[in-house]
């Protein structure tokens, strides 16, 4: 078999590392580090595939490639990807669906619990010596179970996370997405419903749906004013999805009760940002998938669909490219 050249732009386990090694030649290098940026463009027009994520690649890139076979990435949202371009080029895009999909579901579910039971705040009060009293009506959270928790975009993760609030917690469920999705639920335990709808009746409102043309800024000042007042949103999407500055708002004329938010406009989230320390925000570091058993399943499985496409064999999981 021909040794072919992969570019690796994100650290991989090394057990992973040596699977590539075995069959083809690696170059390592992170554009997102100052030092390996000019290796990175430099190894572009050499390569046959590449293996990464959370770098948004282009079809200045592409183009640079002009051997490129397949991209492997390790992750499932595919919003960091040319895909019109890649389509064109007939370069091959594989993702991670599946391996990561309980894992972010769990991390959302104690969102939903960290947010409405305030347990950030209330911990930091315990580490700063404040807990000097029995707490009062002040440091009261809010209840979750029986509580209707709203889902928008109920894909593999969110029916997940419907599982895990409607068989354990009591919760009824709507759910929205473009097509009609069944709710992998018993009856009368979930409801497909609109998206007014949804933001009008639900007390936790998750948003686990790809980014896309049609989902970028889609929860705005409109979306805020028709939450019910006293609502907490959590995003585990990404962060595009939601308007920054219309969630302040709505944080801080009380419309929202508190956000839980993994995923921002920028990553790492810039020191200066008001969503940093905001008391209300439970911001937390792109972390929906980070478990040790889920990253190496999903650096495994990145690795299968790379190896499998450069010996002409089919991926575990390509991404329709149309
Ligand atoms: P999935 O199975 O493809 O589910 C996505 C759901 O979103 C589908 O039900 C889809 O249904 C719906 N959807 C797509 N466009 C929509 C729109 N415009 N309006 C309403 N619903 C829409 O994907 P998944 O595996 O559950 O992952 C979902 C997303 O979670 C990923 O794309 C990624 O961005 C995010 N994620 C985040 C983390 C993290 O670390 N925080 C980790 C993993 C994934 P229709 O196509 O019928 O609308």
């Amino acid at each position: 078999m021909t040794r072919r050249c992969v570019l690796v732009y994100r650290d991989l386990p090394g057990p992973q590392l040596d699977r590539i090694r075995r069959e083809h030649d690696v170059i390592q290098a992170d554009p997102r580090r100052e030092d390996q940026r000019a290796a990175f463009f430099e190894a572009l027009p050499h390569v046959d595939g590449m293996i990464g994520s959370s770098v948004r690649l282009d079809a200045a890139m592409l183009d640079r490639a002009p051997g490129l076979r397949v991209v492997s990435s390790i992750s499932v949202g595919v919003d960091a990807y040319p895909l019109d371009a890649l389509r064109d080029r007939g370069i091959v895009l594989c993702h991670t669906p599946d391996v990561l999909t309980e894992s972010v579901a769990d991390l959302l579910f104690g969102m939903v619990l960290a947010t409405s039971r305030r347990m950030c705040e209330m911990s930091s009060m315990v580490r700063a010596g404040r807990w000097l009293h029995n707490v009062g009506a002040d440091e009261y959270g809010w209840d979750v179970h029986g509580k209707t928790l709203g889902i928008v975009g109920y894909g593999r993760i969110g029916q997940a996370l419907a599982r895990r609030a409607a068989l354990g917690f009591g919760m009824p469920v709507l759910h929205h997405s473009r097509r009609p999705a069944d709710s992998g639920l018993p009856d009368g335990k979930a409801r497909a419903v609109g998206l007014d709808e949804l933001l009008e009746c639900a007390d936790f409102i998750v948003l686990v749906l790809p980014l896309t043309g049609q989902t970028r800024g889609l929860i705005g000042p409109q979306a805020f004013a028709r939450m019910k007042p006293g609502a907490i949103l959590i995003n585990g999407a990404r962060g595009p999805i939601v308007q920054e500055r219309a969630l302040l708002d709505a944080l801080d004329s009380g419309r929202l009760r508190a956000a839980g938010l993994d995923v921002f406009d920028v990553e790492p989230l810039p020191l200066d940002s008001p969503l940093r320390d905001h008391p209300r925000i439970l911001a937390l570091p792109h972390i929906g998938s980070a478990t040790h058993e889920t990253r190496t399943a999903m650096a495994e499985m990145a690795v299968t669909n790379l190896l499998n496409v450069l010996r002409g064999e089919a991926p575990l999981a390509a991404y329709p490219l149309g």
